[in-house]
């Protein structure tokens, strides 16, 4: 390769420095993570704004390692879609947060719903369908409990996206659109598409109250929620002021710190599994 030039040297000089080699051990240990026992997941509530009743929790998954701490799946996600780790790791996921909702009923503590987060990649592979029934005919919860979550961009980046999730319709469970305003989206596949939440980015509600044009936005999603029929649901709900703004607007479902920090399955039976008796 070196007889080719100078300029071809450059081609290969990343794989050889330090930044690759980290990146090269980091996956390497990713790959390993779930055998491990490093891969768990922290669930945090959905609530209705005026009665704070519990309607949902989100799984969000979290790796421990010895080595590297606790990374975030900002940090760890991208690369497990990279090397195609993410099939594994979500059908993990989703096995998990499934037979979690069944032990936390067994425990006498209903979760109305789970919502679980899909990447582009998981649907790449094709038989997403498949492994979502096998995974709830397995753990025993009923599909219309299951919510999975996707972004736009995988609607909008996805040979077959709308074949997709009508297969995933026809197992029974609900679709989400993550992260909503900040994809490039076209709202047409909304009319297409079956489905039945949209979850507002919380870049917008985070200066709800003090930036207009945020404030524009926010009121804009959930009157198009309202017009399509679609429940709508604001994430990153961190003040008391942020909850009155989106019932004022006619939004009541709600994520965030202000109600809960995403916490572990005991944590989340502790504080939230004995409200519904008062
Ligand atoms: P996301 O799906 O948008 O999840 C919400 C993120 O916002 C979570 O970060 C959550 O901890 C954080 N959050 C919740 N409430 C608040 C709040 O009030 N204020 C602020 N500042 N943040 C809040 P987390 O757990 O670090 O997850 C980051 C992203 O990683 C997720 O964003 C999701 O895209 C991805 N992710 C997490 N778990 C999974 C998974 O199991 N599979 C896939 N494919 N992606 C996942
Ligand atoms: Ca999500
Ligand atoms: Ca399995
Ligand atoms: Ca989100």
């Amino acid at each position: 390769a070196k007889a080719r030039g100078r300029n071809n040297f450059q081609f290969y000089a990343p794989s050889m420095t330090g930044e690759g080699l980290e990146r090269l051990r980091i996956e390497t240990m990713l790959r390993r993570s779930i055998e491990k026992g490093e891969i768990f997941l922290h669930y945090q509530p959905q609530v209705e704004i005026d009665s704070g009743r519990l309607i949902g929790v989100e799984a969000l998954v979290r790796w421990q390692n010895p080595e590297l701490g606790l990374v975030p799946p900002a940090r760890f996600i991208p690369l497990a879609e990279d090397t195609g780790f993410i099939s594994q790791l979500g059908e993990w996921v989703l096995e998990q947060a499934c037979t979690q909702m069944v032990r936390w009923q067994e425990a006498g503590f209903v979760v109305p719903k789970l919502a679980v987060n899909l990447s582009v990649r998981q649907f790449e592979r094709g038989s997403i369908a498949a492994m979502v029934a096998g995974v709830l005919h397995e753990s025993g919860l009923e599909p219309a409990r299951l919510q999975l979550e996707v972004t736009e961009s995988v609607i909008m980046n996805t040979g077959d996206a709308l074949q997709f999730i009508n297969d995933l319709h026809e197992v029974g469970v609900g679709l989400a659109i993550d992260d909503f305003g900040t994809g490039y989206s076209s709202l047409a596949y909304l009319k297409q598409l079956p489905v039945q939440t949209l979850k507002i980015d919380r870049s917008f509600i985070k200066d709800i109250s003090t930036d207009a044009n945020d404030e524009a936005i926010a009121v804009a999603i959930i009157q198009l929620g309202k017009s399509l029929n679609l429940s709508v649901i604001a994430e990153g709900v961190e003040t008391a002021e942020q909850a009155a703004f989106l019932l004022r607007h006619g939004c009541n479902r709600a994520q965030g710190y202000y109600y809960s920090k995403p916490a572990s399955a005991q944590e989340l039976l502790a504080r939230w599994g004995r409200r519904d008796e008062r």
